[in-house]
């Protein structure tokens, strides 16, 4: 399906006539006029095709993958579903410099590191950053414990990640309830329970970190989060850093 804008906006009456319906409040925009009233939203802008772009921009920001914003937005072609997801290199340096200085270990501890160390010596991976050297080189998709990274010395998690934890939290405790109604050994429960302990301590930990700041330092957090969970769900699982630590071409 094509996102081409239709060539004539809808009618931009907010009461159509006779239509018996409830007026619309009316609509401000940023600013006053020179009595300083607020000024009034252009309503001409507003028209029902505009909503399937911010329906669409919103789940990009939001971090869902391309492929799956695609299905949603019945799109051909994928490079169509891309352009939601475009963010500058320069955005993205930007928000690795501000995330960087926010990096927790697996226990939830401060781990700050450089933006070079970041893009450079760690993997984006599902619920976090990874700094084990042969999936650092592989891109993140060879992880040697099947991604149980609550539990790994190598997981460095920062605030961009935080949505992501707390579904994964919630998935581990629909496991842990699959298991307990199928009768599982108890083991498996016990190594749930132990999953979900342990990703709850990092975002509470995180979080609380993060009540510690000015409100203006969690607004620019917040903004760099959205700009790299952008970027990585554009990425169509090509998971970050931004590039990939890769060996030297043997000579
Ligand atoms: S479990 Fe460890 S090695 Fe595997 S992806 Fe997570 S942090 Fe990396």
């Amino acid at each position: 399906m094509s996102d081409a804008p239709p060539t004539s906006p809808a009618p931009t009456s907010a009461t159509p006539s006779g239509s018996g319906q409830t007026p619309c409040p009316p609509l401000h925009a940023e600013g006053t006029d020179s009595k300083g009233q607020r000024l009034l939203f252009d309503r001409s802008l507003i028209y029902p095709y505009a909503f399937r772009h911010s329906y669409a921009q919103r789940h990009a920001d939001a971090g869902t993958p391309v492929d799956v914003l695609r299905e949603l937005m019945d799109h051909k072609s994928i490079a169509m579903t891309q352009r939601y997801y475009t963010v500058s290199l320069k955005r993205k340096s930007e928000a690795v410099a501000k995330l960087s200085a926010h990096v927790l270990d697996q226990h939830g501890h401060p781990s700050p590191s450089s933006s070079t160390a970041y893009k450079m010596r760690s993997v984006a991976v599902p619920y976090g950053g990874c700094t084990e050297p042969s999936n650092v080189k592989a891109g993140g998709q060879a992880c040697p414990i099947r991604f149980q990274c609550a539990g790994c010395g190598f997981y460095r998690p920062d605030p961009s990640y935080l949505p992501a934890i707390e579904h994964h939290i919630n998935e581990l405790r629909a496991d842990r309830e699959t298991a307990l109604a199928m009768g599982a050994a108890e083991f498996v429960t016990t190594a749930l329970t132990a999953q979900i302990t342990a990703y709850q301590r990092v975002i509470d930990r995180m979080n609380t970190h993060l009540a510690s700041l000015p409100t203006s330092e969690r607004a620019q957090i917040e903004e760099a989060s959205t700009v790299l969970r952008k970027a990585r769900a554009g990425d169509n699982h090509t998971l970050l850093p931004l590039t990939t630590a890769r060996p030297k071409d043997p000579r």
